[in-house]
């Protein structure tokens, strides 16, 4: 029996999961497997990077994954790290805006909605008036904005949506197309013709609300289980330049002059990424890469005595609604939400800042950004007191933004990806930008892949019942801001961001 070779590109939460679950699918098997992931970075993880310093555990990038998506669960599973799991304090449900200067909280329901400040009166009215609304336009692919705006008013539409769009995706609801964003919203209106008739209809199915969860070390508690259980297989400090073909094999190039020989390539990293690296393979696929667009991110996390803060932090935290103009998305207040977060007497804030809506702030130097987030800070939460601890994390190219067109961005990759057998492309550039469909893009990937290699022979594992079970795509709308969380939904089955062979 030949060892088949095969090259993750991209140590990222979806490289990691991939590799990690075909890996399992070998060994249950017993067929081997020659397995390499490299990663251009010094560490694996990509974004779900958690650091330790003063006391405060500080996650760079997402800090929890909503309990809706089976696939990162199994995960968790498979790795025996159910105990380590931490659901978010109930506490965290409530959730903020800013609005003309001041803190209001987001309507979770009647109750609130009614007392609110977040929208005028007229605003709640129209919300209300949601069941009511014009049904799509035909043969239009809707920007969010848009959908928000005729299903519950323009008001909401930029007070509570806009402001949620920009803590999910650091996006602009102007750009971002409903379908391939929030694809649940547009199945919630075909399906039931309202989104609130909707809810009211999964509530009786009994899908309540998620739960947010994370684990008690931080969310690199998870990457650094995928590393241990892959081991040698990965390889930092390798950026791929270039991936080309010759005969039969697969040529990975890295930094150095390095190369891997490959049957299978899978690209794990952002579309962006993967551009240059098949310049030369295919211009064409390089080129509907390039076409992929993305919003940069700060995290500035500041951790502070507990009795320097003006007011209590009650909830996850606040969205900064853009006639603020302020560089802040949103502010995130981390040890409010899980245990562990800051020591004793202490609190820990993360300002997430730049987006699409700030692109230069995400440029500035990290001294600037602490003074603007400083200021922000006391603007909005009256916070006049030096941080005790402050760090800073800046993501160039974040998050990949759905813009209208991204189906057809989409198939044009996958069109190319097509007449090259063996390599394969997927992630948070195609199918959804959240942890979830991170970990699902890389799962569902390796099971194709698995399929590929050894077809029948491969064995059912939960992996494999968790796919069958849901055919339908969930999106996950925990974003980086902590966004308020939106009801989810399916869309059609992919046009398969993994294409391969
Ligand atoms: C600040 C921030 C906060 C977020 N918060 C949340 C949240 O709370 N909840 C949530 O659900 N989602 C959140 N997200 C989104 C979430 O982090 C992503 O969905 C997820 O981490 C993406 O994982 P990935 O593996 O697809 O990509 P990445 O994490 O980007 O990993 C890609 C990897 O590819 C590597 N790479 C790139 N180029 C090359 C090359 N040439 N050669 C080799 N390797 C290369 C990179 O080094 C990187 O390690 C957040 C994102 C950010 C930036």
């Amino acid at each position: 029996m030949t060892t088949p070779r095969v090259v993750v590109i991209g140590g990222g939460i979806t490289g990691l999961s991939l590799a990690f679950t075909l890996q399992e699918s070998a060994r249950r098997l017993g067929a081997p497997l020659a397995l390499t992931v490299v990663d251009a970075a010094p560490r694996v993880g990509g974004h779900a990077w958690t650091t330790r310093a003063n006391g405060f555990l500080i996650e760079a990038g997402p800090n929890g994954f909503l309990n809706r998506e089976p696939h990162t669960l199994a995960l968790v599973e498979a790795l025996e790290l159910g105990a380590r799991l931490v659901e978010a304090r109930p506490e965290a449900k409530r959730r903020f805006i800013v609005r003309d200067g001041r803190l209001c909280q987001v309507p979770d329901g009647p109750a609130t909605l009614l007392t609110t400040p977040a929208l005028s009166w007229r605003g709640k009215l129209r919300l209300m008036g949601e069941p009511f609304a014009a049904g799509p336009p035909a043969g239009v692919e809707e920007t969010i904005h848009a959908f928000a705006t005729r299903r519950i008013g323009a008001e909401a539409a930029e007070m509570l949506v806009d402001a949620a769009v920009s803590g999910i995706s650091a996006g602009d609801s102007r750009r971002l197309s409903v379908g391939a964003q929030f694809p649940l919203m547009t199945d919630m209106e075909r399906d039931h013709g309202s989104l609130v008739r909707a809810m009211f209809a999964r509530r009786r199915q009994g899908t309540g609300p998620s739960k947010l969860l994370s684990f008690d070390q931080g969310m690199g508690t998870l990457v650094g289980a995928l590393a241990d259980r892959l081991g040698n297989a990965v390889q930092p400090d390798s950026p791929v330049l270039a991936i080309e073909r010759t005969g039969d094999t697969w040529r990975v190039t890295m930094s150095g002059s390095r190369t891997l020989e490959a049957d299978h390539v899978v690209v794990a990293a952002s579309a962006r990424a993967a551009a240059p690296m098949v310049g030369v393979l295919d211009g064409r696929l390089a080129a509907a890469l390039d076409r992929f667009e993305y919003a940069g991110l700060t995290v500035v996390a500041l951790g502070y005595r507990a009795t320097d803060l003006p007011r209590a932090l009650d909830g996850y935290g606040y969205l900064v609604t853009r006639p603020e103009g302020l560089a802040s998305l949103g502010v995130v207040w981390e040890s409010s939400l899980f245990p562990g977060r800051a020591p004793e007497g202490a609190a820990l804030l993360r300002v997430m800042m730049g987006g699409s809506r700030r692109p230069e702030v995400v440029k500035a130097s990290d001294e600037q950004k602490v003074t603007l987030a400083q200021a922000e800070l006391a603007r909005v939460m009256g916070i006049e007191a030096m941080p005790r601890h402050v760090s800073v994390f800046t993501w160039p190219g974040a998050i990949a933004q759905y813009t209208v067109g991204h189906f057809q961005r989409r198939a044009d990759v996958m069109d190319r990806l097509g007449r090259h057998p063996g390599l394969w492309m997927c992630g948070t550039s195609y199918d959804g930008v959240s942890f979830n469909h991170a970990v699902k893009s890389g799962r569902l990937t390796a099971h194709r892949l698995a399929d590929r290699l050894w077809g029948d022979r491969r064995p059912v594992d939960g992996a494999t019942e968790v796919e069958s079970a849901s055919d339908r795509w969930e999106v996950e709308t925990s974003g980086p801001n902590g966004a308020p969380g939106r009801p989810a939904r399916s869309d059609p089955p992919s046009p398969r961001a993994a294409a391969g062979a």
